[in-house]
């Protein structure tokens, strides 16, 4: 049997998981060493013996370069979703290196009423000017739809937008510099603190969206449709000497750290999100819990791992611990999944058939595996809440 009931062990018998972190081998780019040690766990202890100090200077010798270089007055491009990595962005490029950037957002048209707030919150804090573009409803309804059958989760139109419209932004604006935030080397397989993931205007294409608007358009999505997510020509970009960093490749990353500085110096606020015991990523949009879910009957894993291989890589909890968390939040399925059929007007069967599809792209666990899985999570969470009504009553 496949399928392992014990809550302390890994999910699954017939999966590798990183010896250290519990990564499965499910993960894209998933690449173990002679150990069974995961790529990002090899990052972070790449992280304790980097000179940071070298690579901060030669962050503080990058952005000099582009001080005052554009016409525009703006020194830089600072993509934003209004998360917490936005604020810690608009914090380091605005308040430490004291250059005056150009805020953007494409906006995924999924924004909670938290991250509404936040966006706002980040802009006021960091007194930025800001530009947003934001495709309509029936746009993001149809990419919704085209997306589970091409990338097997709702989100390319965000996955694309955040990768395509800050470049639009840079051509627009004849602003060369575009600043990230995190690493990809911080919790991905597609890149590790010695062969980092550079930046160009293909980034998000290749780890994220996968297919150009060309290649995504269909019989209700066409070309034109898609234009919002078209990069300009390379010629332009050539022109302009576009050039994108992420802040994450020169100074140390910490993500607790930083949400506790944010938390404390500029009073940023947490929310819950669904599938995950964390509330601080992706706190800004509605549909991270079909996200993640989908990831799980594709993969085997969710957000919740996400996150327990992250803590469990920094030290804040055990294997053991980590296993039973991701447990009970990966194999459950989310309320939003209710929101994402009506608006794509998929039925409750054609998203797990598609999903099923997906899986078998993957090619690593049956339909049965992952059933087992999702009955004993309901099963479970169904006992969790007949306790808590009894203490209640
Ligand atoms: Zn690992």
């Amino acid at each position: 049997m496949a399928y392992n009931p014990d809550p302390r062990a890994p999910m699954f018998t017939n999966l590798h998981y990183c010896s250290r972190c519990g990564m499965p081998s499910t993960e894209p780019k998933a690449d173990f060493d002679e150990l069974g040690v995961c790529v990002a766990c090899r990052a972070s202890e790449q992280k304790m013996h980097i000179d940071w100090q070298a690579r901060e200077r030669r962050l503080a010798e990058i952005l000099e370069q582009f001080r005052g270089k554009s016409t525009s007055g703006y020194d830089c491009i600072v993509p934003i979703s209004g998360g917490k990595d936005s604020a810690y962005q608009l914090h380091l490029i605005k308040n430490v290196y004291k250059l005056k950037p150009l805020a953007c957002t494409f906006s995924h048209n999924w924004f909670s009423e938290t991250g509404m707030r936040n966006l706002r919150w980040c802009l006021e804090t960091f007194d930025v000017d800001h530009v947003m573009f934001t495709p309509s409803r029936g746009l993001v309804n149809r990419c919704a739809r085209r997306s589970l059958e091409m990338i097997g989760d709702a989100c390319w139109h965000c996955h694309s937008g955040v990768g395509s419209y800050p470049v639009q932004v840079a051509v627009q604006y004849k602003i060369p510099l575009i600043v990230y935030g995190e690493s990809a080397a911080e919790k991905s397989s597609h890149a590790d603190y010695d062969n980092l993931l550079e930046y160009d205007e293909h980034y998000f294409t290749k780890i994220s969206a996968f297919y150009y608007p060309e290649e995504f358009a269909t019989d209700y999505l066409s070309v034109r449709d898609l234009s919002p997510f078209k990069l300009p020509p390379g010629e332009e970009l050539r022109k302009l000497g576009f050039y994108g960093i992420h802040l994450g490749n020169f100074i140390f990353w910490d993500g607790e750290r930083q949400t506790e500085f944010l938390r404390d110096h500029y009073g940023w606020q947490e929310d819950k999100v669904e599938g995950t015991y964390k509330c601080y990523k992706s706190v800004e949009c509605r549909m991270p819990g079909v996200h993640d879910f989908t990831k799980f009957l594709k993969r085997g894993y969710g957000r919740g791992t996400d996150f327990t291989s992250q803590d469990i890589r920094a030290g804040l909890m055990t294997l053991e611990e980590g296993n039973i968390i991701a447990r009970e939040n990966d194999p459950v399925e989310p309320d939003i999944l209710e929101y994402y059929l009506k608006s794509t007007g998929y039925t409750r069967e054609e998203f797990y058939r598609i999903m099923d599809e997906q899986r078998e792209k993957v090619g690593a666990l049956t339909r049965e595996e992952i059933q087992d899985a999702l009955t004993d999570a309901a099963r479970r969470k169904a006992e969790r809440l007949a306790r808590e009504a009894g203490n209640d009553a």
